[in-house]
């Protein structure tokens, strides 16, 4: 097991980048057809699914609240993707190589019965009849309502987003005043409806909650919890962002080895966005989302699904290719397992590797439209 030393990216081995070979080539089997690899030999693992681009909260760095007021217009009921909708096109994403399906938002539990569509998704098998990897990402504001009947719908297990431990922080985050006791509670919901592992993603952003960055993995380690920490990522345009605002994950994982120390883990999977981290004691694991100082393109097998049915091949992709304008005038699975394939076919995303001035002036979705 390597132990760290600073500089800690010297312990990493460099990301696999899109240019450096492909996941896999065509003419690999994948699914009971194949699936679709893209253009950089990347296959289909993750679909995620916004049920919603509502959320009860306005953190700062997601959707503020100067440009998500009162006025601002959210989708109207009839564009947003039905159950029956999503469960069709989770099935045809699962026959084209998905194992993992992640329900999200917006704020996902804010969207009337969603324990049905759990219950739906929760009978998909894979080609070959084994279950999905169900999920869910929330603010976790409902879970103390909400989890038992998700759990008993079939959902596993779930991932809290929590930025800070003090009160005070956090409402300033959410800036909906928000009170972190209620997220605790609704993480211990969690727990006794049994969906586990839980994990936390914290998002760290410079000025803002960084003190917060050690607490927070004292706290998990002995909670047991899987905590997360994500780079404050350029995503959409109305947050923004400012490479000044982001704490790069070397700095936050150094904070916390110089205190805790920490021992490096491999992935559990190719394409795995975390770079994942034990206490040396063994006592719990910790990771970090760094998309912005060392990107994950090369082993993105990610797809998105918006609220209103189209769907992403990057989380800043420039615009989504629509599949809820064939579902309802009437194509058949056939069809549109041909267009997602075609469209994963297409793809040549690698926004994080490119980052840079030029790129950062087109237009982008925003991290509430797609659900991170
Ligand atoms: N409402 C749910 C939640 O809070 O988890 C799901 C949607 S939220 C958009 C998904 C995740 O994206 C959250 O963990 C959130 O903190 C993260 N996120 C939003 N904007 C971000 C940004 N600019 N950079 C990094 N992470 C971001």
């Amino acid at each position: 097991m390597d132990r760290i030393v600073v500089p800690l990216e010297s312990l990493r081995p460099a990301r696999t980048s899109v240019a450096s070979g492909p996941l896999r080539t065509a003419g690999q089997p994948r699914g009971i057809d194949g699936g679709p690899i893209d253009r950089f030999g990347r296959p289909i693992h993750d679909l995620r699914i916004s049920v919603t681009d509502r959320c009860n909260f306005r953190c700062v760095y997601c959707m503020p609240k100067e440009v998500f007021g009162r006025d601002f217009a959210f989708l109207p009921r009839d564009l947003v993707l039905s159950f029956e909708e999503i469960e069709r096109l989770a099935r045809i994403f699962v026959d084209l190589g998905a194992e993992k399906l992640r329900i999200t938002g917006g704020e996902p539990l804010v969207r009337r019965d969603l324990a049905v569509l759990v219950e739906r998704l929760a009978t998909i098998r894979t080609p070959a009849g084994g279950p999905v990897d169900l999920t869910l990402t929330t603010n976790g504001s409902a879970l103390r309502r909400l989890a038992p009947e998700l759990a008993a719908a079939g959902l596993r297990r779930v991932t809290v987003s929590l930025d800070s431990l003090d009160d005070v922080t956090f409402r300033t985050m959410n800036d909906v005043d928000f009170p972190v006791d209620r997220v605790l509670d609704g993480i211990a919901a969690a727990r006794e409806a049994g969906l586990a592992p839980i994990k936390v993603n914290m998002v760290v952003r410079r000025g803002l909650n960084e003190s917060s960055v050690v607490p927070m993995a004292r706290w998990a380690r002995s909670e047991g919890l899987i905590l997360r920490f994500i780079e404050y990522m350029d995503v959409g345009h109305t947050n923004g962002w400012r490479l000044d605002d982001v704490v790069p994950a070397a700095e936050i994982l150094a904070a916390i080895d110089a205190e805790m120390p920490l021992d490096a883990l491999p992935p559990n999977y190719p394409g795995e966005v975390a770079d994942r981290w034990r206490y040396a004691d063994g006592s719990a694991e910790v990771g970090v989302i760094a998309s912005v100082t060392r990107p994950f393109c090369g082993t993105c097998t990610r797809a998105r699904l918006s609220a209103d049915g189209r769907l992403y091949t990057c989380l800043f992709g420039s615009e989504g290719h629509d599949l809820r304008g064939p579902l309802r005038a009437g194509a058949s699975d056939e069809d549109v397992r041909a267009a997602v394939a075609a469209v994963w076919g297409d793809r040549a995303d690698r926004y994080s590797e490119l980052r840079a001035a030029a790129t950062i002036a087109t237009p982008r979705p925003e991290m509430f439209a797609l659900g991170g």
